[in-house]
Parts: structure tokens; sequence; C-alpha cells
């Protein structure tokens, strides 16, 4: 059976390079009637807290990544903490040393920082090349008794190489020979990263292990202990970096990265998923709007691409505006009411008016936060036209000032805000008064819109002629 992970360290917010990684899962995991888990990764102590983790389980929520086990839900492989898994790390590396591919290492750090130079002055790797691979059991009884303090070392094997066969980057092999022993379990009993992922991703039966390419050499160690522990290997598939325009490591200081300061900012759910997914992946078609539905239906591990995929703001923006317009117009005239209404601009929530001005701006905006500066604008002053053919070409440019001048006569006497209170039929009769106004020529006109610029500049908002 099919069953996936998304192992967020609560340390931060949810990034929006975690959010696809947990969407990828989601979807290969409702696509293959799998099971999709969550597991926190929070050993490292110092920098996890009770806040992050609630953030990113309130965001992946808010997303509709709903999780089949994992903390809130339970599941039959609980704990979903790796704070909580303690024991479980303990008895396996218990394990280990009794089977031989670990061993008890006394060396201390500054042997370990000497040994690191010796390796540097001779050109080696900085491997670990301790006695303690080889001790005779005395010398271990010997500092055991003393209460020398040890770390549980895992014993490489010193030649050969190690492959896997990724999902998405195919084959990667590594040599064995520079990697050296390593900790799994330091001295005051923490089990280092390495080996609680390994022994999770065992002990909860994961089947694929899709994560961020930064995790492909770690795949290495969590290789080797696996085959040790005797467990079946899980598949690999490692998603590559999401990158800024300018093609570095995406990155605060390129601006909102943390899917809640979308929420923040006004950006749907649904678009945000639909954005996150072609990050990367496409169903093979120019086909770029999805549901989550869909992208369940469509979604294949095998198309995602081994190169980086480009964030692009502005284009989450538009997709955005994409999802605004498909949700049915009774929810989104209620939407952007209940926003007019909570941020002041109205005292009504619902009405006429409302779902006029909706029915209004609603082609000229990308988020619902749009909405407020489009209402003030419709509601506001001076405003000015173009009349443009069927083709969006400007066909009275020369007459701009001619439009504008009635425009801005209507708008003094008063006419234009009658009109605009009167709703869209209002709106729309006036619309066919101006064209007879300004005496334009009959068929140009009926295939015709005005464009109503607001003084911002906001509302680019197109109005077909009746
Ligand atoms: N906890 C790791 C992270 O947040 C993920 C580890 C994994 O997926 O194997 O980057």
């Amino acid at each position: 059976p099919v069953r996936v992970r998304f192992a967020p360290s609560p340390t931060g917010n949810l990034h929006v390079g975690g959010a696809r990684t947990a969407l990828f899962n989601y979807l290969f995991a409702r696509s293959k009637g799998g099971k999709f888990v969550l597991r926190i990764e929070d050993t490292d102590l110092e920098r996890s807290t009770r806040e992050s983790e609630e953030a990113v389980l309130r965001d992946l929520a808010w997303l509709g990544l709903d999780w089949d086990e994992g903390p809130g839900v339970g599941g039959d492989y609980g704990p979903y903490r790796q704070s909580e898994r303690n024991a479980m790390y303990k008895q396996y590396a218990e394990k280990l040393l009794e089977s031989g591919h670990v061993y008890r290492c006394f060396c201390s750090n500054e042997e370990l920082e000497k040994m690191k130079e010796i390796a540097e002055l001779k050109k080696l790797p900085p491997v670990y090349s301790g006695k303690w691979a080889t001790a005779a059991d005395g010398e271990v009884e010997e500092e055991l008794a003393k209460g020398t303090p040890y770390t549980y070392r895992f014993r490489v094997p010193k030649e050969g190489s190690l492959k896997i066969n990724d999902l998405i980057r195919g084959e990667v092999s590594w040599k064995l020979d520079t990697l050296g022993d390593f900790v799994i379990m330091r001295s005051n009993g923490q089990p280092v990263y390495n080996f609680c992922v390994t022994v999770d991703d065992a002990t909860m039966a994961i089947s694929h292990v899709i994560r961020a390419e930064e995790h492909l050499p770690n795949t290495l160690r969590q290789a080797l202990i696996y085959k040790a522990l005797g467990f079946p290997m899980p598949s690999f598939a490692h998603v590559s970096l999401i990158l800024a325009p300018d093609r570095s490591k995406l990155s605060k200081r390129h601006g909102a990265t943390s899917v809640g300061q979308y929420r923040d900012m006004g950006y749907l759910p649904q678009a945000m998923v639909n954005y996150l997914a072609l990050l990367g992946w496409g169903d093979g078609t120019e086909n770029e709007f999805f549901t989550i539905d869909q992208l369940v239906e469509k979604f294949s591990i095998g198309r995602v691409n081994k190169s980086g995929a480009v964030f692009d703001s502005t284009k989450l923006r538009w997709m955005n505006g994409q999802h605004l317009r498909a949700i049915p117009f009774e929810e989104l005239s209620q939407l952007i009411g209940e926003r007019w209404k909570s941020t002041g601009l109205l005292t009504e929530s619902e009405g006429p008016f409302v779902e006029d001005a909706v029915q209004l701006l609603k082609d000229g905006i990308d988020l619902v936060t749009d909405s407020d500066t489009a209402l003030s604008s419709l509601l506001s002053y001076p405003v000015h036209a173009t009349l443009t053919s069927p083709e969006g070409r400007p066909i009275v440019e020369d007459k701009l000032s001619e439009v504008s001048a009635h425009l801005l006569a209507a708008y003094d006497s008063g006419e234009l805000f009658g009109a605009l209170e009167e709703g869209l039929a209002g709106w729309q009769k006036w619309v066919k008064g101006f064209g007879k106004t300004l005496k334009r020529k009959a068929v140009t006109l009926m295939a015709g819109e005005v464009i109503v610029h607001a003084p911002e500049g906001f509302i680019n908002r197109k109005t077909p002629w009746p």
C-alpha cells in the first residue's frame, strides 16, 4: 500500500517550498488511494516550538491538505512527533549495536578535531578513522568502567557504492569510501537526525519518500541504516528547489515566502494549490487551471521536472484572479461583501448594491483584497474613459479628451454616480446613452468597450457595451 509522509521541522512558518512538498505527497497519496502521514520532526529541541507546529498545521489545513495520520488525528503508527519517539530510536540503536552495524566511540571532541586536522594535512577526506571501529572488547570494557562518554557510530563499508533509483532524478549513486563512520546517537543519548528519519520512515511503513532535493545527500546514510536494520527500502523522489526569478534559492529577500503571508494578503487556498502544483509539474497540455480534484486525477510523480522551478509571484497573482472568478457569483459576492463590511467600506455586506458592485469589479481584480481599492475607486472620482475595439485596440485615442470630457461632465452633474447607484442595469443603460452622446458609429460601439480608469489607475475595468 502507498504510504507517504510530510515531515516538517517546526522551526518557523510553512514556506512555499514545504507546502509544495506537502502537496506532491498529498496528490500522490490521493491519486494512488494511499495514506498521507504528517510527522513533526522536532528533534532540534532548541529551534522547535509548539507555536510553529500549530502554524504549520493550520497552514496545511488552510490549503486543504488534510492528513490521514498525524497530530490531531492519530493513527496506528504513532506517536507522530519525533520528540515522543525516543524510546524507539534507542531500541533500534541497541539493535544495531548488537548486530555490529554500530559501535561505541569514546573519542573526545579534541581527538576528533585532531583527526580532522591530520586528514586535512594529508589531503584526505575528513572521515572518521578512529581506533574504536576495531577496538578490542577489553578496551571498550575499560572505558565503560571509567564512565567515559561515548557516541554510537555507524560502521560504513569502506568500499563499493550504493545506488538508488530516484523517481524524479533517475539513478543516483554514491561511493562509500568518502563517507566515513557517522554518529547515530550522541553521548547524551540524543539520536541524530538521519537516524530518526530512517527509523520513523521504516516503522511507519512509508512506501515513498517524496521530499526536497536538499535531502538527497542524506539518502546515502539513510539507505545504509535501512539495510542494516533489515527494512525494505522505500522509493525516493527528490523534488527540485524553488528558485527566485534570478535563479538563486528563493528566500525572504525575494518577498513573501510563507503560506501564511499569502493567506493574509488575500490569496485563495485553491489558487495557491494550483500554482504550487505547477512549480515543476504539468499535465503535458497547455492547461494551467486545475482544481484540487483535477490535480489528484492528473498528478503523476514521473512528470515532476528535475530542474528548479522559478517562483513567479506575478503569475500566482494572475492565477488567483482566475480562481476568484471561478467562484460561483453568489459566493464571491458574499466573500467580497463581508470583506467590505469588515474593513468599514460599506455598512452592509449584502444586497443589490454589493452584488452590482462585485459584478462591475470582479473582472478587474486578482485578489479579494484588491476589491477595497476597486470599490473606493468606483465610488470616487475623476474618471476618464477609453473606447476600444473588440481586439482591445484603442479606437478613439485621438478623441480621448472628448470621451473624458463627457465622462467628467457626467461625473460633475452627478449623473454618473446616479447610474452607478442604480446598479448594473442602470450603469449599462448609462453606458449605452454615453455611446450615443459620443456619436460613435453604431457598429463599432456595439462591439467596443468602455474602460473606466480610476485616478490611481486602479480600475482597469472593462464594461462591455450592452
Ligand atoms: N524535516 C525535514 C525538513 O523539514 C524533512 C526531512 C525529510 O523529508 O526526510 O526539511
